[in-house]
């Protein structure tokens, strides 16, 4: 209890969303580099610069199979050419092309000396002695040239690059079967609560499953990091203290439960003995009570989220404050999910004073948005129907039907 106006004052003092994601995040560093398989590191984050060691294409050669000939000899239709070779993908052409000439060629195959031109084999009568072009080829038709896609010596991506299936092609192409990237985050998961039993398990009366480790943990890998589940923790100081123990082999640990003013609240004065834990009251509906802090280890401090137990309200504040905080630890630089303005269908009613994220459907081509139905924090099909959260400002108390309205875009990868 505050025992003088002034500590009434503070505990009531809400921290916003703003000031706590800036403070997380000012307190999360990257991980440091590894060097991994090039397929293994689909989704990290490059660490150095990648410079192509070769010209890719690394000669000149066809676009398409046809004619190797000079486009001097093929500008108009009805040319007749001597057909003097042919060359496949993956050989080398066993002679030049002169006037008057043609060598077949196939697509990849190298561009022989004296050709600068390819003549598709459809403008053709696809002759083997003497070949007819049918359609006139301008100059340069067909040829892809030495170095057009990345020229050797070039940095041909940069270090905070991150790496999706187009950029492992890229590396691939320029022969990096190992790539340096952040390493990344490996999470400790763990439900707390008397309550809670496996999903595997049938819940006795007054028990109910575990629904935040299983939903947490894919969040988790949703970010391109890893999970490891530590199961459930009783509302009981030593069981809590024994599995954060086991939780400090992470490079994060993210609880949920616990963390309110209830009785059986124990987190807080468990973390507090192991690191510290800083206890929020975030302005926020859902999610208010939030905790971070660190667990101090002889590795070094790791962080730790004490996210509330509603099922909402925990994958919720993930998405606000965790994810940003693993997307920074793996070493991205874009750490907010993209936004769009959007006219809201509905009226929704809040409390003031409590910034609000409603759970929405945002359609694009209409440019609107509804909300997904009841959005009580125990209620998590209101996140299963959503593509986006609608961000409602702290002062209002409610946001009328037509409003243009902030929303998070949710299912979009980070932009900014
Ligand atoms: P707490 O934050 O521990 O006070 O929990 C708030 C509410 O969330 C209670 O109704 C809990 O039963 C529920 N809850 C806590 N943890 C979980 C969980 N892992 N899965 C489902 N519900 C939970
Ligand atoms: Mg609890």
């Amino acid at each position: 209890m505050p025992t003088s106006p002034s500590a009434a004052k503070a505990a009531t003092k809400l921290l916003s969303v703003d000031e706590a994601l800036s403070r997380i995040l000012s307190q999360i560093k990257p991980l440091e580099t590894t060097e991994s398989p090039l397929l293994e590191a689909l989704g990290s984050v490059l660490a150095e610069d990648a410079a192509a060691d070769r010209n890719v294409p690394p000669f000149r050669n066809s676009a398409m199979d046809g004619y190797a000939v000079r486009g001097s000899d093929v500008g108009s239709a009805g040319a007749r050419l001597r057909v003097v070779g042919s060359v496949a993908a993956g050989a080398v052409p066993d002679r030049r092309v002169d006037a008057g000439e043609a060598i077949r060629i196939m697509t990849g195959a190298p561009l022989p000396d004296g050709a600068d031109t390819v003549v598709r084999v459809e403008d053709t009568d696809n002759g083997t002695e003497m070949v007819t072009i049918t359609r006139s080829t301008p100059t340069g038709m067909a040829v892809r040239q030495a170095g057009e896609d990345l020229r050797s010596g070039e940095v041909v991506l940069r270090r905070g690059a991150v790496l999706r299936a187009a950029e492992i092609g890229v590396l691939a192409s320029i022969g990096h079967a190992r790539v340096t990237v952040h390493r990344r985050p490996n999470v400790a998961v763990l439900s707390t609560g008397d309550e809670l039993v496996d999903i595997t398990e049938q819940p006795a009366p007054g028990k109910i499953r575990d629904t935040n480790r299983y939903s947490i943990s894919a969040a988790v890998r949703a970010t391109g990091s890893a999970a490891f589940e530590l199961g459930i923790a009783g509302d009981d100081a030593s069981d809590l203290r024994h599995s954060l123990g086991n939780a400090a082999f992470g490079d994060m640990v993210v609880t949920s439960g616990g963390v309110s003013v209830g009785d059986h609240d124990h987190v807080k004065p468990v973390v507090d003995a192991m690191g510290a834990m800083d206890f929020w009251s975030i302005a926020i509906r859902p999610g208010r009570p939030l905790a971070f802090g660190h667990l101090r280890t002889k590795r070094g401090d790791v962080p730790i989220f004490g996210l509330p137990g509603n099922p909402v309200s925990a994958l919720l504040t993930f998405e606000l404050f965790v994810r940003p905080a693993l997307l920074k630890m793996a070493g991205h630089t874009r750490l907010h999910r993209p936004r769009a303005m959007a006219r809201l269908l509905d009226r929704i009613e809040k409390p003031s004073g409590l910034r609000t994220f409603a759970r929405g459907v945002y359609d694009r081509d209409a440019e609107t948005v509804r909300a997904t139905g009841p959005q009580g924090s125990g209620i998590l099909r209101s996140m299963s129907l959503a593509n986006c959260l609608i961000d409602i400002p702290e002062p209002l108390a409610a946001v009328e039907p037509g409003t243009d309205v902030t929303v998070v875009l949710t299912d979009l990868p980070e932009d900014h």
